[in-house]
């Protein structure tokens, strides 16, 4: 299948183009060319199935032509080894906790079939080394760094802002070692990414290594989230046949909101979506007004979801012609205040002592508030709440327990190399690399 470009300025593109890519040549985000319907039959069959066989069945809809049958499976049932249910926290509230794997978050399915699937290409066409470049403010870093892990054929640079990221997130990309390596950049979150952005425009760099980044823009990375959502509905179809339910996502970039919407193009039965946003409510604010007014990113205690212009936006808004009134009428939006972020997890730990983490925090809220009564409502709860251990603790004024995949991260010996965060070292730097 063929890739467009949001933008429209650029020539169509392969899957290999798309994924080796990343972001069309005119600056567009990529598209696939058509989106399949997933027959009735199926969406019957669904809460009978386990959830590799759900995703296969998705990811056949979106990648059958490019990959062979087997290979794409392998791929699927290697990046889902785990769980992820769907959890009761009120009588018409569930958590879809998507933080069962790895790095304990959500972009952890994004970042390893993203790394499987480029891994494929590479010794499908016998390419010399990929070379992935990621800045991270903490959670990025992490999920690219342990997906790609030992994938032959691609090494992963992870830049982060020295003293900036905490511990356990440090921790969960410097001590990998293999084809990861982790630079300590002295500067900011912002100086990272503009490292990132003059490496991929530099001539003289590319001609020495092949050059590809992992962020959410990536479609090998945000279009395997739309497997959950439809795993989350047969879960559901167990526990209550023939509900539709309105689904909740909490959002920062918009990537995985976007495969949702993706989701339910193809058929799956979602009555409405809310998108929560923390202050930062570019999105909140252009449904009430029509107008899409980024601007410069405000920290909260929900720091995944500090973006102040939404990648992924372009990708709404192709997807509905443009029409925010179309946009508007699949979905709403919410937004809240440090407050009351925290004000929710400490409530809803009294009352039903389930301990949400900031960002699904305001998922949960945001459907506490918008649900009509008779609707059932699913939030996705996008990180494990000790990812955030000293504010939930803070919050709730109890420890909280670090879950044993976390605690093996904290045990491992940090390797970083020390970077400046000026362009001429960080080249010079990676110009002495193997390429
Ligand atoms: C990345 C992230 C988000 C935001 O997801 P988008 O796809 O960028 O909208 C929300 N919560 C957590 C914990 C994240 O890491």
């Amino acid at each position: 299948m063929n890739y467009y470009s949001t933008s429209k300025q650029a020539p169509e593109a392969t899957l290999e183009e798309a994924v080796v890519k990343g972001l069309a040549a005119d600056k567009g985000l990529f598209m696939p060319r058509t989106i399949k319907p997933l027959p009735a039959s199926f969406y019957v069959e669904m809460p009978n199935l386990t959830f590799q066989e759900i995703a296969y069945r998705v990811a056949d809809a979106f990648f059958g032509e490019d990959v062979p049958a087997e290979t794409l499976k392998q791929i699927v049932y290697d990046t889902l080894s785990f769980d992820v249910p769907l959890v009761p926290v009120t009588s018409n509230i569930y958590s879809l906790e998507l933080f069962h794997g790895p790095t304990l978050a959500f972009k952890d399915v994004g970042g390893r079939f993203m790394a499987r699937l480029l891994g494929y290409f590479i010794r499908k066409e016998g390419k010399k080394q990929v070379n992935v470049l990621v800045a991270t403010s903490g959670d990025t870093g992490s999920a690219v760094a342990n997906g790609f892990l030992g994938v032959e054929g691609i090494h992963v640079y992870v830049l982060y802002p020295k003293g900036k990221v905490s511990e356990i997130q440090e921790k969960q990309f410097t001590t990998l070692g293999l084809n990861i390596t982790a630079l300590e950049v002295d500067g900011t979150f912002d100086d990272c990414q503009a490292l990132v952005k003059s490496a991929f425009m530099d001539s003289e760099l590319n001609a020495h290594m092949q050059l590809t980044s992992a962020n959410s823009i990536n479609v090998a990375r945000f279009l395997p989230q739309a497997f959950y959502y439809f795993y989350a509905y047969a879960q559901l179809q167990r526990l209550q046949p023939g509900v539709k339910p309105v689904v909740c996502v909490p959002s920062g970039n918009f990537g995985n909101i976007t495969a949702g919407l993706f989701g339910k193009r193809m058929g799956l039965p979602i009555r409405r979506f809310i998108a929560a946003n923390n202050r930062n409510d570019i999105f909140y604010q252009y449904l009430l007004s029509g107008n899409y007014n980024p601007r410069p990113s405000v920290a909260t205690i929900a720091n995944a979801m500090d973006v102040g212009n939404p990648s992924n936006f372009a990708r709404v808004l192709d997807l509905y012609g443009e029409s925010h009134d179309a946009i508007a009428a699949e979905v709403s939006g919410a937004t809240y205040t440090d407050e009351q972020i925290a004000e929710t997890m400490r409530q809803t730990w009294q009352s039903a002592h389930y301990l949400l983490d900031p960002h699904g925090a305001c998922g949960f809220r945001a459907l506490q508030e918008g649900l009509q009564p008779d609707e059932v409502g699913i939030f996705l709860e996008t990180a494990h709440p000790a990812k955030f251990k000293d504010t939930v603790e803070a919050i709730i004024g109890e420890p909280v327990a670090i879950p044993e995949k976390l605690q093996a991260f904290m045990r491992g010996t940090k390797q970083s190399v020390s970077m400046s965060s000026l362009f001429a070292d960080f080249k010079a730097y990676l110009l002495q690399q193997p390429s």
